[in-house]
């Protein structure tokens, strides 16, 4: 499943394609319903996009906005295995292609998906956060910054596990399984700690670990687990800098301790038993 820093490395592949003053001239669905849309909302697409041009392409969360100069944005969720690509018009539809912007230029903007978990929408630009699945998301650590106070503060009443705890996309959005055992590990904090056992110091430690984590993956383009790849097609290179996730039995990058590996609510947990004292 894309994590943050493989939505982000996305986003910055369909910058990278200039996308920026492009209008959008149809929109072409598969006619399949994907799996987190209300009813595919292909007529609201259709009125939204068109003849309107791409301003932007932004990203809260997990969630992907093509910014248009009217009034709206398109809304995607990539959900376990979704992708937005670019291809010029003659190109065939890749299997799994549902959505598909024809822009002005020849080239199409291409939703595939082949779990169909994924999602396409249209929100109102500037009331993005009004929308169901963006109301109940905290901050985005990247875009719109960690402060520890915000950490610290959802903390103290929570006697959830703070791996459980980082993972609540309410309380921040996008941190997904791997990052959450990177990060607890580069603050130097066990997984099962209590969330409410952090304090002002575990949470200000927790914030920067967090965002260096996320930072430094979308430096190296994401991490590539099964079939994920950005959209310009090339698999992110995070996996081989991953220090914890995967590494079970191999040294702790830090004190040469075995990294050990368990189950925390049926999600693989990985960290450093003396650099993450219980
Ligand atoms: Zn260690």
């Amino acid at each position: 499943m894309p994590e943050l820093p493989e939505v982000e490395s996305v986003r910055r592949g369909l910058v990278r394609r200039r996308l920026r003053g492009v209008a959008v001239a149809r929109v072409r669905s598969s006619g399949k319903p994907l799996r987190m849309a209300r009813p595919q909302p292909l007529p609201a697409l259709r009125r939204a996009t068109h003849g309107q041009r791409i301003t932007d392409v932004r990203r809260i969360g997990k969630y992907l906005l093509l910014d248009l100069d009217g009034r709206w944005s398109v809304l995607v969720h990539l959900g376990m295995s979704g992708n937005l690509i670019t291809a010029k018009r003659a190109e065939p539809w890749a299997p799994h292609t549902h959505v598909v912007f024809e822009l002005a230029d020849g080239r199409d903007v291409r939703f595939v998906d082949p779990r169909r978990f994924g999602m396409v929408d249209v929100v109102e630009r500037g009331r993005e956060r009004a929308h169901p699945a963006l109301a109940v998301l905290g901050p985005d650590p990247i875009a719109e910054g960690l402060p520890p106070e915000h950490l610290h503060a959802a903390s103290t009443s929570r006697s959830t596990p703070v791996k459980q705890f980082i993972l609540d996309q309410g309380v921040l959005a996008g941190v997904g399984n791997i990052y959450a055992s990177e990060a607890l590990w580069l603050a130097r904090i066990a997984p099962t700690r209590p969330a409410r056992r952090l304090g002002a110091a575990g949470a200000e430690a927790l914030s920067v670990a967090i965002q260096d984590v996320l930072e430094f993956a979308i430096e190296n383009g994401g991490t590539t687990l099964r079939d994920f790849v950005g959209a310009d097609g090339v698999p992110g290179d995070n996996g081989e800098y991953l220090l914890v996730y995967g590494r079970a039995g191999t040294p702790c990058p830090r004190c040469g301790t075995a990294i050990k590996k368990a189950m925390q609510a049926g999600r693989a947990t990985y960290w450093c038993p003396t650099c993450q004292p219980r």
